[in-house]
């Protein structure tokens, strides 16, 4: 399988401009070849090919005066603007076609200066590791790393990220060989939920960690600041990269709790079942804000890739299965629950339920359902894009089945 490890750099000013050029060819050579395709599109002319792009739009544009420029960076930075620009239709297209499971992909869309994550793919041949602990990137120069832990392996790509309070990242892609964890006979249903971030079916409850907490909140306050300053002024832009370094911040820390408590709950069960929740369903209501700030479909993405990596079972119980409606002890539909109800009692047997802790319940034996009937199949590879390893990994890995490779391979005995 193939894993992302994630580490910061240092360039210096000479190759920040280097970078900045780099990020900026990459953006011209999609957008140059986004319009073509939209044109022909338009003029109800056939997809146009790679090949024919890469020649007009890179290979061409070189010598034109316009593109010129191009050029001063490394061809394979352009090449991979290319590659990502057909993986972004190919996603597109397998979306409209109903191959894709989970949420519709729209087509790809033009990039602008403005976007908050800037970044380069460039594949062996434009990087490499030196003996003095740098990393050489054509084009660019040695970039200062702090190699926070041990790559296990060569790595066969990279990607150069400059996000929007200015930190840069190198993310490895580096295949691995699955480690599996010693096998348990304990399974676990997870309720994800509002009130604490996650409730086990054995009663554990998970919630944010305070300084997560502390950390939003300064957020909030930074962000009512900046919505003060005069448009424009100085004083805004110095209070927009306090916003945007606040917002990094919450991020890592949040990425990092997920990680731990991901690992944590793989590492202590053979199987996990949790609900296939409509996040973006969910997103559009007046929960939203709250909804995504939990980050739940990152933290399902890490227990999903980690279910593979360690040789753990992991299936999605139906959004559609009413987990909070039934008596987790006699299996009594008791109807609707509104969201303020946290405890109630069944009209059937009169077992008194914490709502959460009943959900997960009802999604452990869901799961258990599901898994038995061997429909976990399809319920696994559900929304599960092959390249799910944008979820990014401070300390922990993040990870991806490899294209091709589907999660049930986490499913033993499928
Ligand atoms: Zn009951």
């Amino acid at each position: 399988m193939q894993l992302r490890y994630n580490y910061r750099a240092y360039p210096d000013a000479t190759q920040r401009r280097a970078l900045a050029s780099a990020f900026g060819c990459a953006r011209v050579v999609w957008n140059d070849c986004l319009r073509d395709r939209k044109g022909a599109h338009a003029v109800g002319l056939p997809y146009v090919k790679s090949a024919d792009l890469s020649r007009l739009r890179i290979t061409h544009a070189k010598r034109t005066e316009e593109r010129a420029w191009l050029a001063d960076v490394s061809a394979v930075v352009l090449q991979q603007s290319l590659r990502d620009l057909d993986t972004a239709y190919q996603n597109f297209f397998d979306s409209l076609k109903g191959k894709r499971h989970g949420r519709k992909v729209g087509p790809p869309r033009y990039k602008s200066k403005k976007d908050t994550r800037q970044s380069i793919r460039l594949t062996t041949n434009a990087f490499s590791l030196q003996g003095d602990g740098t990393l050489y990137v054509a084009k660019v120069g040695n970039l200062k790393v702090k190699w926070s832990r041990r790559l296990p392996a060569a790595p066969t790509s990279l990607t150069v990220t400059k996000d929007s309070s200015g930190r840069y990242f190198l993310s490895f892609v580096v295949d691995t060989e699955p480690d599996i964890f010693p096998e348990l006979d304990t399974d676990t249903g997870i309720d994800l939920g509002l009130s604490a971030f996650a409730v086990l079916s054995d009663g554990t409850k998970i919630s944010a960690p305070r300084f997560l907490r502390r950390a939003e909140k300064k957020l909030k306050r930074l962000q009512r600041e900046l919505s003060r300053k005069a448009k424009g002024s100085k004083n805004r832009a110095k209070a927009r990269i306090k916003v945007a370094r606040q917002h990094a911040q919450v991020a890592d820390r949040r990425r990092d709790f997920h990680h731990k408590a991901s690992t944590q709950i793989i590492r202590d069960s053979q199987a996990v079942y949790v609900e296939d929740l409509a996040v973006s369903g969910l997103g559009r209501t007046r929960l939203a804000k709250s909804v995504h700030d939990a980050g739940w479909s990152a933290f399902v993405g890490m227990l999903e890739y980690k279910a593979v990596r360690y040789g753990r079972t992991f299936a999605k119980v139906d959004r559609a299965f009413p987990s909070s409606q039934v008596c987790s002890a006699c299996g009594f539909r008791d109807g609707p629950k509104p969201l303020h109800i946290r405890e109630w009692t069944c009209a059937e047997c009169g077992t008194v339920h914490d709502r959460d802790h009943n959900a997960a319940r009802n999604v452990l034996f869901e799961g258990r359902r599901i898994v038995a009937a061997g429909r976990a199949e399809t319920l696994n590879a559900c929304g599960a894009p092959v390249r799910r390893a944008r979820v990014p990994a401070q300390r922990g890995e993040a990870g991806s089945p490899r294209k091709g490779q589907q999660t049930q391979t986490g499913i033993p005995g499928f």
